[in-house]
């Protein structure tokens, strides 16, 4: 037996009945109903305002029924009707974003995975601390600009996409910087970028063992950051400031790629690191992570931040990834989490992968 996440009256709206897999109809939601229907499950999508005509477009991803709130965070005053409708909400980016680490934290449905972890990455100190403690590298932090000796990046708290982050190539740059929050001042990481897609079962008792349960690696990406993925083509920063253009990283898209295969034990090792201090931590995190990083020229790799449930570069894979193809031929993120609550329903463990 592992950790209970749960209290029984927290899953009291699931008891005798299959649940009801909902989820805000943003972000990954495509890939989470089909999977979800894929093994059965009804399903329920939250939408704000009309239900999105998109997904008449997408028969096999569309969910049985539509839940409207005014705004996102109405999520959190819609709880009775999702309660009496057996829905296991599986939260995604739009969660952390639109609703809120504490409002999302003290809803009153049962949640896919532990929320507990979603106050450890919405803070990036506490991050900082969870993963530091765990022995995972990461990339240097200065606490006093004085100490700064090479290329650095200035990132605000909770910069959603990167938004505002400055870039200084040395010492004097990063005194031109007039910050407008708090911030924190991290080493500049030259190398290339990859977003690892793992999955944490703590019901699993084969595989790649970690914890009380099991550890898979589902998939992989990188994503295309607009502009500061096409600065190269337009020459030195300092020429694009002169021009007013400052480098983002906001998201545009993502794109599919593969480790070499050495380095697939380091990657499984940081992983495996980061659950085992959940664990200790907080119980454990349960479910989808993503680990991203920089693997540099000397082949470290560091890890720049975690995000703690389905990322959007999943999306990629809803037939399957070369990773996910070894663990079961198509088998997407969206399809795990359904059959994770499936085997948590059939062993009457849902107490330990729901929260
Ligand atoms: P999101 O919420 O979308 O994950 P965020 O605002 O939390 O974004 P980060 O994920 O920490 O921000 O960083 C955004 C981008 O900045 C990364 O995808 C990467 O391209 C770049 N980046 C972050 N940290 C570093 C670093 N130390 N060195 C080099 N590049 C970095």
């Amino acid at each position: 037996m592992g950790i209970p996440l749960a209290s029984e009256s927290r899953l009291a709206s699931l008891k005798g009945r299959t649940p009801t897999i909902a989820t805000l109809c943003s972000h990954s939601s495509l890939q989470i109903f089909h999977g979800a229907r894929a093994r059965g499950f009804p399903t329920l999508g939250v939408c704000v305002g009309p239900p999105p005509r998109f997904y008449d477009a997408f028969p096999l991803a569309r969910p049985d029924r539509f839940l409207s709130v005014p705004r996102a965070k109405d999520l959190v005053s819609v709880g009775d009707q999702l309660r009496d409708a057996g829905a296991v909400l599986i939260p995604t980016g739009s969660f952390v974003e639109y609703v809120g680490a504490d409002a999302f934290g003290s809803l009153d449905v049962p949640v896919f995975g532990n929320r507990a972890v979603l106050g450890w990455e919405a803070d990036r100190k506490k991050e900082r601390e969870w993963l530091d403690s765990a022995g995972v590298p990461m990339p240097r932090r200065y606490d006093d600009p004085s100490e700064v000796d090479g290329p650095v990046i200035v990132k605000y708290y909770g910069a959603k996409g990167g938004k505002g982050f400055y870039l200084a190539k040395n010492r004097a740059a990063l005194d031109e910087f007039t910050p407008t929050g708090p911030y924190v001042i991290q080493e500049y990481v030259l190398g290339t970028r990859y977003y690892m897609h793992f999955f944490y079962s703590p019901l699993a008792d084969r595989g790649y063992r970690v914890g009380h349960g099991s550890l898979e690696l589902l998939g992989m990406d990188r994503r295309d950051e607009a502009n500061i993925d096409e600065l190269y083509k337009l020459g030195a920063q300092e020429e694009l400031l002169r021009a007013g253009i400052r480098p983002t990283f906001v998201v545009t898209g993502n794109v599919p790629v593969v480790l070499r295969e050495s380095l697939l034990p380091a990657a499984f090792d940081v992983a495996a690191r980061i659950i085992e201090r959940s664990i200790e931590l907080f119980g454990g995190m349960v479910g989808p992570f993503c680990v991203e990083g920089i693997m540099t020229e000397e082949l470290e790799f560091k890890v720049f931040e975690i995000s703690t449930r389905i990322v959007a570069g999943t999306n990629l894979f809803i037939s399957g990834s070369p990773y996910s193809d070894f663990v079961e031929p198509g088998l997407s993120t969206g399809k795990r989490i359904a059959q994770e609550i499936e085997r948590g329903q059939g062993e009457g463990r849902l107490n330990e992968v729901l929260s």
